[in-house]
């Protein structure tokens, strides 16, 4: 989709300082981040969001619970990292393509980055 910031970071008409590529998935650090380490893990086809996801997209699914313990570790964090996917603009998902953010490192600030 050319109107899709995620698709154009894949097809390269947009930069991301990527950490992560295989077939199906790409890694990158998010533009503004809200931890020390903020990782975006997103599926190369266009999937707008968790909603949009069933069972015709297992293997997928699949491969992006497994890729983000090892993009994390790949990133430093083997003490521990967050994972969230802000799904449906009431939850605050700016972006329409399916995404995990990946976050840690939260030490240094103490702050962990989830809302009290
Ligand atoms: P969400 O609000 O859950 O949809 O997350 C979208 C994320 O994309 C936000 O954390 C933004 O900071 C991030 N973002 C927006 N534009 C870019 C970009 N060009 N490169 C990397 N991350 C981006
Ligand atoms: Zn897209």
């Amino acid at each position: 989709m050319t109107d899709c910031l995620f698709c154009r970071i894949v097809a390269g008409d947009i930069p991301a300082n990527r950490v992560y590529e295989d077939n199906q998935l790409l890694g990158f650090w998010d533009i503004a981040p809200k931890a020390p380490v903020h990782l975006l893990l997103i599926p190369k086809q266009h999937i707008s969001s968790l909603y949009h996801m069933d069972d015709s997209n297992q293997g997928l699914i699949q491969a992006m619970i497994v890729a983000a313990p090892v993009v994390a570790k790949q990133l430093g964090l083997n003490d521990g990292f967050r994972l969230i996917a802000n799904t449906g603009e009431a939850c605050g998902q700016t972006v329409h393509h399916v995404h995990f953010h990946i976050l840690g490192s939260f030490t240094d600030s103490g702050d962990t980055g989830f809302p009290a």
